[in-house]
């Protein structure tokens, strides 16, 4: 069938829309259409060559729409049904799945990177018969694709699907960073580097999970509004303050957890000055590729604090983005502030360069109807 798509063709250069020709799901896939599809700053880093992808591939991993097909031997999903992509799937048999680490599976790692289904084949060809491959598994700005079955999550019918799209990515990495990886409790002292995607979910988990204080950190001054509005106790504009001193200071010493989100060293090396004695930086937001971060092990080890990292806030998708879209019904996770914007497919690269210049001050959702 013919579908509407972003293919990222080169690196630096603006996604291309064009028509593709999408085949039917194979064993154990499923064609599913997209509804909404949230930009996330990973794709800007695919976009911008800080993350290189195997190219041409269908941009985008943060979506949520309707299955409408299913290969032979499907039975996680039916047509009709709601569902989330998310992008990595758990082979179940590798040693991190059988050590219930599926978020860094070994099995799959090596068509997510290369960008295509379980078999090795991808499903969908350019106008010239020439491959296309499929972005993070999901393919998520494309009108229809196809999934592998374990890269679907049903979800119940009442969970708003653009809401649903922002449980592929931000909000499963920003909650499970903050409750399953940290393990944040009742009056832990919190600070938030880079208020994306990722670091407004992990703001609103720490509100939810009584941190106080609170601090948002960003450069950009007009994101503090949206830091008060998730619960924030102080922001700190760090391209206009020192954070180090000011964070000190309303910590009485220091934090004991410092969650960087922005994939920027220079956040690192900032927040390793905040901590208190024992005190964890947890590392989400993902660096450029030839970027690194100096800390200075023996002051680290001497006061016995460190560093953290996690993909995906070690979910279990399976498991966890369910319950995760129950939670969200409540209102708690304040996901009508969290997004910012709808957009048309053809106004994705005006998306991409006003998030280069950091001037979104939350989600923006590609809705394709
Ligand atoms: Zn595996
Ligand atoms: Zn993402």
């Amino acid at each position: 069938m013919k579908i509407t798509a972003a293919v990222l063709r080169e690196v630096g250069k603006p996604y291309s829309i064009e028509e593709l020709e999408l085949d039917e799901p194979h064993a154990g896939e499923a064609l599913v259409k997209w509804l909404y599809t949230g930009y996330c700053h990973s794709d800007l880093s695919n976009l911008k060559g800080r993350i290189t992808m195997a190219l041409p591939l269908v941009a985008g991993h943060e979506c949520a729409g309707v299955v409408e097909r299913v290969g032979d031997g499907v039975t996680r999903v039916k047509p009709g049904d709601h569902v989330v992509g998310t992008w990595m799937i758990p082979c179940g048999q590798c040693p991190e799945c059988r050590r219930g680490l599926g978020n860094v599976c070994t099995g799959n790692f090596t068509h997510f990177v290369s960008g295509t289904m379980l078999d090795g084949t991808s499903r969908l060809r350019d106008a010239k018969g020439k491959t296309v491959l499929h972005g993070n598994f999901v393919s998520g700005f494309s009108s229809h694709t196809v999934v592998p079955e374990g890269g679907l999550v049903p979800i119940k019918k009442d969970v708003p699907l653009d809401w649903a799209c922002l449980m592929s990515c931000c909000i499963p990495t920003g909650w499970s960073s903050v409750t399953k990886l940290a393990g944040v409790m009742p009056g832990d002292k919190v600070a938030v580097w880079g208020l994306g995607g990722v670091g407004q979910n992990i703001l609103r988990a720490a509100k939810m999970r009584q941190a106080n204080p609170l601090i948002a950190v960003d450069l950009e001054e007009s994101r503090r509004s949206i830091a008060k509005e998730l619960g924030a106790t102080h922001f700190i504009c760090n391209s206009k303050e020192d954070p180090v001193p000011l964070i000190k200071e309303l910590t009485g010493g220091g934090l004991d957890f410092a969650f960087e989100a922005s994939g920027t060293p220079g956040a690192i090396e900032q927040a390793v000055w905040t901590l208190g004695m024992a005190g964890k930086i947890m590392a989400i937001g993902i660096m450029a590729q030839d970027e690194v971060a100096k800390v200075p092990l023996t002051y680290m080890v001497l006061q016995q604090k460190s560093i953290m990292t996690g993909l995906y806030g070690g979910v279990a998708v399976q498991d966890d983005i369910p319950k995760l879209c129950d939670l969200s019904m409540t209102g708690d996770m304040k996901i009508d502030k969290i997004i910012e914007g709808t957009f048309r497919i053809d106004q994705l690269n005006d998306i991409a360069e006003r998030m280069e210049k950091r001037q979104l001050s939350g989600r923006w959702v590609c809705a394709w109807d």
